[in-house]
């Protein structure tokens, strides 16, 4: 062995969900959403002088931070944008769990949070959720160095109720809570206004997901501008410049188009009830979902041979061979004609394992 290769940071790097190329394959892998950024997106893309390129962003990304700041009711110095929620979790961590006592957060979770932890050398526990997949609020009333969970939880799609959130933080006041709400727009209540309560309590969206722009990289927190003026710090003594150019111009654009925004969400929780439904028909079994994504198990035929059967059709859903999550499949909400063809196909592939398990 060379000697620098004994000073090489060793990580277990995060596994991303595939992104398989192709005209008709139906992707409902990694809970993008289904239908376009609002038009006003596409307009000011078009308008974009790429003379503008030449120069530096706005380091501060004041006109995305105004935008947000304005439509959530909040003060400027109470928004940080980054590079999607990645990097603002990834922020947090770096700027708030320096105690040496070990963070918190769900044994079943977004698996990148032990990533960060392990990349920041931050201790950690991960107080088991329930049978039903639920966290349960007393694991995090003891002592610990920060507290991180993601509501509505994944890849299970349970969402804590607010008083439960809020016991979560009353527990905690000695520490930063953060709260990743990566899928509050389907249907859960945002912990949002309990920013104002509590000043350790750091909220954490996305555009990723209910906004339709995965690509654009951008996701935000909302705390105490104490909270957000030591997050910046960071920032700045890492990379100024972490937001491009487009991702600020069309980002606005997105937040400004609230009826389009409203409407598709409303599309998506349509076709995920219904999903349910059917599902169950199936002979599927879930907890009961609050997110873009319905994470299912067959009461007969095992997960990985129906994410096998499903990836032949070229219909690629989430699959985690991990203990506990390994009888599971993450299916996306797509559009009701994706779904329509999701349902077509193990109608007849289950029928199909049936009788042959009766052979
Ligand atoms: C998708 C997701 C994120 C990250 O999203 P970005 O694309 O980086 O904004 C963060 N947390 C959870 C729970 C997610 O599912």
């Amino acid at each position: 062995m060379k000697a620098w290769e004994a000073n090489i940071r060793k990580v277990v790097p995060y596994v991303p969900g595939d992104q398989p190329k192709g005209d008709h394959l139906i992707k409902l892998n990694t809970n993008e959403n289904p239908y376009p950024p609002a038009p006003g997106v596409a307009r000011a893309l078009q308008e974009l002088d790429y003379d503008r390129f030449r120069k530096y962003p706005d380091p501060a990304v004041t006109d995305l931070v105004h935008t947000l700041a304005d439509y959530y009711g909040a003060g400027d110095d109470q928004v940080f944008v980054g590079v999607g929620s990645d990097d603002v979790i990834a922020m947090a961590f770096l700027t708030f769990f320096n105690s040496g006592k070990p963070i918190l957060f769900p044994d079943v979770s977004y698996s990148f949070y032990k990533v960060w932890a392990d990349l920041f050398r931050i201790p950690y526990e991960t107080p088991m959720l329930d049978d039903e997949f639920h966290i349960r609020p007393e694991d995090y009333a003891r002592e610990n160095g920060g507290v991180i969970f993601p509501n509505p939880n994944a890849p299970t799609g349970c969402l804590l109720p607010l008083e439960a959130v809020e016991n979560i933080i009353q527990h905690n006041q000695d520490v930063v809570v953060v709260v990743d709400e990566a899928y509050i727009d389907f249907g859960g209540t945002s912990a949002l206004k309990l920013t104002e309560k509590y000043e350790n309590l750091l909220v954490v969206q996305t555009f990723s997901k209910s906004r339709s722009m995965a690509g654009m990289r951008i996701g935000y927190a909302i705390g105490h501008r104490d909270l957000i003026r030591a997050m910046n710090d960071v920032k700045y003594s890492y990379n100024s410049y972490t937001m491009n150019l487009p991702s600020i111009v069309l980002g606005v654009e997105a937040v400004k188009d609230d009826g389009y925004f409203r409407e598709t969400l409303d599309k998506i929780v349509k076709t995920r009830e219904r999903a349910k439904v059917r599902l169950r028909e199936l002979g599927f079994t879930f907890p009961d979902s609050m997110a873009n994504f319905i994470f299912a198990s067959h009461e007969r035929v095992p997960a990985e041979k129906i994410f096998q059967a499903l990836k032949e059709q070229q219909i690629y859903v989430r699959y985690f061979r991990q203990p506990r999550l390994d009888n599971y499949l993450r299916i996306t909400i797509g559009t009701d004609e994706e779904m329509e063809e999701l349902f077509a196909f193990l109608e007849q592939f289950l029928k199909q394992e049936e009788q042959e398990s009766a052979q």
